[in-house]
């Protein structure tokens, strides 16, 4: 039978050195802070609507017994972001983590022929933040992100859920320094105190919607980045000498800054093409448009 330890030590010599085990199980800590939120906030237009989809890994998996975590940290300390965020000038993650969680995949079949394995990485409704915490893989901040103690909070997050039992991790007894720094920081007045958060307010998430209010577009033209903002992450101590990626993948083909020019000269299949190995191609052209200063 495959154990945790196993699998982590292959991970491990895949570079994935932040990995850990949870529970396939709805989690009811996670639904009432969901409830929570919804209570105060408006809902996310990217969030399922069905709090159950996101919290029951039984709705996608419906014998789900375990979720192996892993983290892909990005952080290149030598490059300074022009008008991305730092987790959109690297290649997609779905991409590179898709990669490796094949190469995971394909060494559980070799040990557990009949397990079944589902790769996650942003892909589902699923709080991917709330799988790597229960893994023992961070502790949240109140600038929302899930924080590792080496890592910080520069990371992507894949898992793969399983129907296989597997030996799970514990929680982190840790939580973030509280100096309400990413608060005090916030362009957009986002984050309150009590773990608050205000989606039509955060930059990175108005840099992906297609319209915008006229004080939401002021917000987003107020600072200079075209799509994310990491203005909470700068200022977190906890991401104060932060290690470089050891992942390949991220060091090839950065791009640092997007050209207004370049984008408004592109037919819409020119900039997909032209940028489709990055997240933020996700977006259409206009909407990345939208976010440039006159
Ligand atoms: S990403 Fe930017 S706008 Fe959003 S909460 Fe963080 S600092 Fe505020
Ligand atoms: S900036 Fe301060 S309050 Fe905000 S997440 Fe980091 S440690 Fe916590």
């Amino acid at each position: 039978m495959l154990s945790t330890q196993e699998l982590k030590t292959y991970a491990a010599s895949l570079g994935l050195v932040a990995t850990g085990v949870c529970a396939a199980t709805a989690n009811s800590q996670l639904k009432e802070q969901l409830k929570k939120r919804r209570a105060s906030f408006p809902l996310c237009s990217f969030e399922a609507e069905d709090i159950c989809n996101r919290i029951d890994p039984s709705k996608l998996m419906p014998n789900a017994k375990s979720v192996f975590v892993c983290l892909f940290p990005y952080y290149i300390n030598e490059v300074t972001p022009g008008n991305l965020s730092r987790y959109a000038m690297v290649c997609d993650y779905h991409q590179v983590a898709g990669e490796y969680l094949a190469k995971l995949t394909a060494f559980i079949k070799e040990k557990e022929p009949n397990a079944r394995c589902l790769p996650l990485c942003d892909t589902s409704p699923m709080v991917d933040r709330w799988f790597a915490y229960q893994a023992g893989l961070g502790f949240f901040g109140k600038n929302q992100m899930l924080i590792h103690p080496e890592f910080g909070s520069w990371f992507f997050i894949g898992s793969l859920l399983l129907d296989i039992p597997l030996e799970a991790d514990a929680p982190l007894a840790v939580t973030c320094k509280n100096c309400d720094a990413c608060i005090r920081s916030c362009p957009g007045g986002a984050l309150k105190d009590d773990f608050g958060f205000d989606c039509e307010k955060c930059i990175s998430y108005l840099t992906q919607k297609k319209a915008l209010t006229e004080s939401q577009k002021a917000v987003v033209h107020s600072q200079n980045s075209v799509y994310g903002c990491d203005v909470c992450q700068k200022v977190c101590p906890h991401n104060a000498n932060v290690p470089n990626t050891t992942i390949a993948e991220f060091y090839q083909e950065l791009i640092i800054k997007l050209d207004k020019n370049t984008i408004e000269n592109m037919s819409n299949r020119e900039f997909k093409k032209q940028y489709k190995n990055y997240a933020f191609s996700w977006c259409s052209r206009q909407t990345i448009l939208k976010n440039f200063k006159d």
